[in-house]
């Protein structure tokens, strides 16, 4: 791994909510004493009832966590109503159009009024507080609206990404119980229409629980309407009032399901409830990402996903930011999208994956030079493990060596951010998502179940609850015991390994499920795939085991090429004494095969489980792929499999 150090720069440590000595101390006051460090921090949030007490939390057992008891309080309030006052004219969210030149700016009063006029439209359809809706909506602005709608009057949210197919949807409506389905005529993604309500059509078919389906009109492709089923988003909300009282919610209330991305297995559906998420995403959005008042905000994740909950909606508008709504895709109309977005709309703060650096990175440094940039302060990312090869070249080409990156661990469970650099405080280093926000109590746990000390690497657990820890899986409390709270227990267990170095930074290694050991050496993914990735014919890399009859396992290496770069023996036997150069005998790829693509859930994330079956000819049983981007590309890999089994 990069041993580079990329200490902050003065005008950070300066101007920043946090530098280091703060961050030391506000972080042992966290986990010391967090009944006065949360008490404090609650207050950023307005409660219509304060809380009687900070906590009350149990790993073991049933598992029952409980934050900010007694507190009533409303999220869609907090992020609206409250910034009326002395914000109500200024920009909530820029929505930028999947055409270039389509763009929409709406103001705090104006979200606020849309978002009470939708909330009378699902009460006249008689849903009521801790009914389930499902939304499958493009990235648009009538996502925010019923998502916050649905926060104003107590429902439970369960957005379903909309490039999903009707199955998923089906069997999220399903799991979910939901009655209502909010969804449009067609959604746009670069050069493709998606037919989004000829998708939900075949879902409500299939789920068949659906009573009303609210449909809005964005393309205006002419779509079937169910008589006394389908209704237009337009056509109710003519008629309602842009008054609508919150609900006054519990802080224990459900806020929203989300299922995962599936990565790991069939997907499991996340319930956030209302006072430690708000609380939890307020703070992190503020000092993650150093925001302060006025700052163009960008996080380019669908809100289909964790990350577009967190830290598109609810953390930034509860901070009152402008926050943007993009629709596209990166290389549409080309590869300089993204970059020509955040010139025009003056974006200081840039939030995406790693997938998507990798895919820029692909592409070169024209499409990124050719334009200015000149506004952004702050990179981050999220998803994956950021190889530092790309790490390198988003610091470097992206941020012109001017902008930190914040590389911030979490998961959907976790609601929001909880090992990351906070820009003024944490000197950076390539790969690494450095140390843990306040209140976050990370510790690494060995095969047998003991706490590591200092430096060394084990399985990734949590060893005190935080407030937008999720609450429970929905309908299935046992799973949610059975996953999170039975390996290590009395501690959060969080899937991933990490290793945490002499400087108590972490390095996420990879997932558990996907550790390769080979001659009892066990090896994460993540340190394989960066060495590959770190040179130059290599784009992307994905490594798994498969079974060896003297090493136990041998590791399988899938590799993209970037631009310029053609498959061949010779380049084949180079990666391979590369890596071994790079990390050692132990780690040289037993077998690589060349792919144009690898498979990815629709997040964006490596699916390596499929990798794996693939590497092993277990090709009648891929498992769960529904999460799938692109079937089409798993048919390739078969195809050009190397069989070495
Ligand atoms: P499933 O749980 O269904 O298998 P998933 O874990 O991919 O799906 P998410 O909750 O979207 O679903 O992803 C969380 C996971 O993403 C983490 O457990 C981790 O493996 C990975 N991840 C997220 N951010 C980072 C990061 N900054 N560095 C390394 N890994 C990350
Ligand atoms: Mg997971």
């Amino acid at each position: 791994m990069s041993n580079d150090l990329f200490t902050v720069p003065e005008d950070w440590r300066k101007n920043a909510w946090c530098d280091d000595a703060r961050y030391q101390k506000m972080y042992e006051e966290s986990v010391n004493d967090p009944d006065a460090f949360w008490t404090r921090e609650a207050q950023r949030i307005d409660w219509f009832e304060p809380f009687s007490k900070v906590k009350n939390s149990s790993f073991n057992g049933d598992v029952d966590i409980k934050w900010f008891l007694d507190g009533k309080l409303n999220v869609a309030y907090n992020c609206l109503d409250r910034h009326l006052e002395n914000r109500g004219d200024q920009t909530a969210i820029i929505f930028e159009g999947n055409e270039p030149g389509v763009e929409e700016k709406i103001t705090y009063r104006q979200l606020y009024e849309r978002v009470c006029r939708f909330s009378n439209v699902l009460k006249s359809c008689g849903v009521k507080k801790g009914d389930r809706v499902s939304i499958y909506l493009p990235m648009i602005p009538q996502l925010a609206v019923a998502m916050l709608a649905c926060a104003r009057i107590g429902a439970i949210h369960s957005i379903v990404f909309a490039g999903f197919s009707p199955d998923a949807l089906a069997n999220r409506i399903t799991d979910a119980e939901c009655t209502i389905l909010i969804t449009a005529d067609e959604g746009l993604r670069g050069p493709k229409a998606i037919g989004l309500k000829e998708a939900a059509d075949e879902a409500m078919d299939k789920a068949g629980m659906v009573k009303k389906c609210i449909v809005v009109k964005h393309t205006g492709a002419d779509v079937p309407m169910k008589a006394g089923r389908d209704v237009w988003w337009h056509d109710l909300t003519a008629k309602e009032s842009t008054e609508c009282p919150p609900e006054h919610m519990d802080s224990e209330d459900p806020l929203f399901i989300l299922y995962t991305s599936g990565s790991t297995g069939t997907p499991k559906g996340v319930l956030h409830t209302t006072g430690g998420y708000i609380v939890y995403t307020s703070l992190t959005h503020q000092y993650v990402f150093d925001y302060h008042d006025g700052d163009i905000y960008w996080c380019t994740a669908d809100i289909g996903w964790v990350t577009g909950h967190s830290y598109i909606i609810y953390g930034p508008l509860a901070n009152g930011a402008v926050t943007i709504m993009f629709e596209g895709i990166p290389n549409y109309p080309d590869f300089s999208r993204f970059w020509q977005i955040c010139d025009k709309h003056q974006v200081n703060i840039f939030y995406t994956a790693p997938t998507v650096v990798r895919a820029l990175m692909q592409q070169g440094d024209e499409p990124v030079k050719a334009t200015s940039r000149k506004s952004v302060r702050l990179l981050g990312t999220v998803g994956e493990p950021i190889n530092p090869e790309a790490w390198l070249w988003y610091y470097r080409v992206v941020g012109e060596e001017r902008c930190p990156i914040v590389d911030t661990w979490w998961q959907t469970e976790t609601g929001g951010i909880m090992i990351t650099p906070l820009p003024g405080a944490t000197d950076l280093k390539p790969g690494s998502a450095t140390r843990p926000f306040f209140g976050i109590q990370p510790a690494l746990i060995d095969k047998e179940g003991n706490q590591l000390d200092g430096p060394g690497e084990g399985y990734l657990v949590m060893l005190d609850s935080w407030p937008a820890l999720a609450r429970t899986v929905y309908g299935d409390h046992r799973r949610f015991k059975s996953t999170y709270f039975i390996q290590c227990p009395g501690t959060y267990f969080s899937g991933d390994g990490a290793r945490r170095d002499e400087d108590g930074y972490y390095w996420i290694t990879g997932r558990i499920d996907d550790v390769i050991n080979v001659s009892g050496h066990r090896l994460g993914t993540a340190e394989i795939e960066s060495s590959l990735v770190a040179h130059p014919a290599v784009s992307e890399a994905a490594v798994v085991g498969f079974p060896h009859d003297i090493k136990g396992q041998a590791i399988y290496a899938y590799v993209t090429l970037s631009s310029g770069f053609e498959p061949s023996e010779e380049l084949r036997k180079e990666l391979s004494l590369f890596v071994r150069k790079d990390i050692g005998p132990i780690a040289t790829p037993e077998v690589l095969q060349f792919t144009d693509s690898l498979p990815k859930t629709r997040s964006g994330k490596i699916m390596r489980r499929i990798l794996r079956k693939v590497a092993c000819n277990e090709l009648d049983n891929l498992g769960d792929t529904s999460t799938l981007a692109d079937p089409a590309v798993v048919e390739a890999l078969i195809k050009n499999r190397i069989d070495a089994c």
